[in-house]
């Protein structure tokens, strides 16, 4: 009697705990101030002194942070850089 072919389980694939992302950027003529971009990625985004939303400098930027913060603006105005 033939024996039942038992496939082997393909293992999932892990995804990189921290994928990092291009630098974003701002249209500051779409964007209203609503700061939701600061809550989501505070280590990314900030209000700055003249009251606007500015970008961090770093050498590198959470992916999946900025996903969010892109996902969330209401205005989508936040792009990366290419
Ligand atoms: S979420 Fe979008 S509209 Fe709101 S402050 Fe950030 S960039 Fe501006």
């Amino acid at each position: 009697m033939p024996r039942p072919l038992i496939m082997p389980m393909s293992r999932p694939v892990p995804r990189p705990v921290h994928r990092l992302a291009p630098r974003p950027l701002i249209d500051l003529s779409d964007c209203v101030r609503c700061e939701v971009c600061v809550d989501v990625s505070p280590s990314v985004f900030y209000v700055n002194e003249a009251g606007t939303i500015s970008v961090a400098e770093r050498d590198e930027y959470p992916g999946e942070e900025v996903a969010e913060a892109i996902r969330s603006c209401p205005k989508d105005c936040i792009y990366l850089e290419e």
